[in-house]
């Protein structure tokens, strides 16, 4: 057993020298490290407090006025040493007052080694352990002193036991008071939100923990705090206790407010985003799904031309628009309703409920008037306008099917005019639905080069001789048989597919020309109709390059144009038309008096031919006003020098008409229907309109 103990010293207390160094030579055998005796009650003092020693042997009777128990309980006070008492009688008095001091052992004279050494090593282990003890208190103490959160320990009844400054400082309580009072008055709290959980202080139990539950604290000298509180029960020398650890949740809830504001509001105009109106959406069809009877709607707005506001007045601006606008709807709206942003320039709103679809028209109308009221910029006012897509809620539809109905709704009001709404209906859905088969298939025939080209003639009134032919494009559909152009040219237009549409129609048409040259046939100009969008491109440039390739001479060829060229880049359009008119192509302006334009203004662009619209045609021989309307244009066209068409042309009579009107060319199916051109040859020289 030695060896364990070489190190702990031992100061030796003993007023009677022989035992002294009896007792002193007896521990060092058994290993301790003596480091000095004493014989009187001061020097023992005086010794423990400058030797330090590891433990203190105490013999109780010194010859001295202060005998070995008080001298211990003097040492004691300023050093924490294990002390043994020995003495070599025992009577109850000093007994009792050796107890008192509560001492680490007790040893009676005479003792045998091993007595003394386990005495000595129970000593020092007790003391120890106690050390420890001391050490986890002061370090529990610590940290319940910096902890951030609040901690309160109290028993089964709610008496507080341990108050922590932390809980001072969030309850607003200090700790005096708190352990004088109840943990319900302490602790007065309610549900974090309506109907939320409350927890009760007065009902504390084994069975009734919490964890992260959120309160409102009342504090001490009035205010509420949210806090997030956990609760346990622990054993404790028999008795339950109970401990409470809560925070202050303030900054966290702000923080979560703005997490929740950035995930489910757009941050320009602080409206619901897309993602809560979806949410907002499902709740109002699970609603209906549930059993509710009544509607709502949903309505997409896109300001009119909003791109050009922003680009032309600065983004500074557009955002302020977008801002105004979000406003603007919000206000005509009622409460309940959900009014969001999109992205861009397009809002969403669920009108929930509506009484009817007119009651959501009457909604839209309300919402297209305010965001029309001029909007004062600073140093612009500007007017806008917005176009609207609704639709009903339909039983079975999701949310994901109502936005896609609404935006299809939408591009149809787009479409319209401006400042349009357009209900949603399932035509609508075929037609969205059809509008992506076709442009699909487009696609594919347009790989597959599956277009063909028909011709249709054109007769001088004078001469009743061809005097040049249409080109008109056809899709000989795979199972839906000849599709008209009048379906698919819009669809190739919007989706970009008539840039190599009517660069093909172009090269087959000159092919054919050629060919027809080369057969000795011409003397005619074939005319080829160009859609607005393929002037985004050089079509001098295209045409030019086509006709070198296919050797055809300008004299051949006339364009077809509508009025929508003479709507956007104007200048740039005119000049285009001009170098192509230069080289010596024609040039008509197709589709006349269905436009809005002037002839005084078309007269700003190089025209040769006017082709009037086949509807002003349609009705000559039975409507006076059309026929009136034919004869003035035939009047104006001819004094601006140019040669006038007209089309649709299917009766005599509208041929006779037309002659006395003084009308130059003719073209319908009283001269001929459009043919391939295999075709068109035969007819005309059976017809004998070849010249
Ligand atoms: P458009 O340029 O006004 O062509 C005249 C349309 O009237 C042709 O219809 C023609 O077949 C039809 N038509 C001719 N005579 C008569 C008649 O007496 N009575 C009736 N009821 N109709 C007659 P189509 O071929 O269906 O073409 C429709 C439209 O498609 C054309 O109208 C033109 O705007 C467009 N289009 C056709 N081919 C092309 C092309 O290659 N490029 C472009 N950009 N558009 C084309
Ligand atoms: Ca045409
Ligand atoms: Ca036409």
């Amino acid at each position: 057993m030695g060896y364990q103990h070489m190190s702990k010293s031992i100061l030796v207390v003993e007023d009677e020298v022989l035992v002294a160094r009896d007792i002193k030579s007896r521990l060092i055998r058994m290993g301790y490290d003596v480091l000095d005796t004493a014989s009187k009650g001061v020097e023992a003092i005086e010794k423990a407090l400058t030797l330090r020693p590891d433990l203190v042997l105490m013999d109780i009777h010194l010859q001295d006025n202060i005998d070995g128990v008080e001298a211990a309980v003097r040492i004691r006070e300023t050093y924490d040493v294990p002390v043994i008492f020995c003495t070599a009688y025992s009577n109850e008095e000093t007994l009792e007052r050796a107890v008192v001091t509560t001492p680490y052992g007790y040893v009676l004279k005479p003792f045998d080694n091993r007595e003394l050494e386990i005495n000595i090593e129970i000593a020092l282990y007790k003391h120890k352990i106690e050390q420890d003890l001391s050490d986890t208190r002061r370090r529990l103490d610590a940290t319940l002193t910096s902890i951030s959160d609040g901690v309160i320990v109290t028993d089964l009844h709610g008496k507080i036991c341990l108050f922590n400054p932390m809980a001072e400082k969030i309850t607003g309580w200090c700790r005096e008071t708190a352990e004088i009072s109840s943990l319900s008055r302490i602790m007065s709290l309610k549900p974090f939100e309506e109907g939320g959980e409350q927890f009760d202080t007065r009902a504390l139990s084994p069975g009734n923990t919490v964890v992260n539950l959120r309160q409102q604290l009342s504090r001490s000298r009035g205010g509420q705090l949210p806090i997030e509180m956990s609760t346990n029960v622990v054993q404790s020398a028999g008795d339950e206790l109970v401990v409470i650890t809560f925070r202050d949740i303030t900054r966290q809830i702000s923080i979560e407010e703005q997490i929740r504001q950035s995930a489910f509001f757009d941050d320009l105009t602080g409206l619901a985003n897309r993602s809560l109106f979806v949410d907002r959406l499902e709740r109002a069809i699970t609603r209906r799904e549930r059993g509710a009877q009544d509607h709502f709607a949903v309505v997409f707005v896109d300001l009119d031309a909003f791109s050009t506001i922003n680009e032309g007045l600065g983004h500074e601006h557009g955002d302020r628009l977008l801002k105004v606008v979000g406003t603007r709807i919000e206000q005509t709206v009622r409460p309940d309703d959900t009014v969001s942003r999109f992205g861009s320039d397009i809002y969403a709103v669920l009108l929930d409920p509506v009484d009817s679809a007119a009651g959501a028209i009457e909604a839209c109308q309300r919402i297209q008037k305010v965001i029309s009221a001029p909007l004062d910029l600073g140093d612009d006012i500007v007017d806008f306008s917005a176009s609207c897509g609704i639709v009903l809620n339909r039983q079975g539809k999701s949310a994901e099917e109502l936005m896609r109905d609404a935006d299809t709704a939408l591009h149809r009001a787009k479409s319209d005019a401006k400042g349009a709404h357009v209900i949603f209906d399932d035509d609508m859905y075929k037609n969205a639905l059809s509008f992506i088969k076709r442009k699909s298939s487009m696609q594919q025939a347009m790989n597959d080069g599956i277009f063909e080209v028909y011709y249709q003639p054109i007769i001088s009134v004078e001469t009743e001789k061809l005097v040049s032919m249409e080109a008109l494009v056809r899709w000989p559909h795979p199972t839906e048989g000849l599709v008209s152009p009048a379906e698919f040219i819009p669809i190739a237009e919007r989706t970009g597919l008539i840039l190599p549409l009517g660069e093909y129609v172009l090269r087959t048409v000159c092919k054919q020309i050629s060919c027809w040259n080369k057969h000795g046939i011409g003397g005619f100009r074939v005319a080829v109709n160009l859609s607005a969008r393929q002037f985004e491109n050089n079509v001098p440039a295209l045409v030019a390059s086509v006709m070198r390739e296919t050797q055809v001479s300008p004299e051949s060829l006339a364009l077809e144009i509508t009025e929508g060229i003479a709507m956007k880049n104007v200048e740039k359009n005119i000049r285009m038309l001009e170098e192509l008119k230069e080289i010596g192509l024609s040039i008509s302006i197709d589709d006349f008096g269905t436009g809005y334009s002037s002839l005084a203004y078309l007269k700003r662009f190089p025209l040769n031919t006017l082709k009037i619209d086949r509807s002003f045609i349609q009705d000559i021989a039975t409507n006076t006003e059309d026929r009136e309307i034919t004869r003035a244009i035939i009047a104006m066209g001819q004094n601006l020098g140019l040669k006038v068409l007209a089309e649709g042309v299917e009766t005599e009579e509208q041929f006779l008409l037309l002659r006395e009107s003084g009308c130059d060319y003719i073209q319908g199916y009283y001269y001929g229907r459009p043919l391939p051109a295999n075709q068109l040859m035969p007819y005309l020289k059976k017809e004998n309109y070849l010249a």
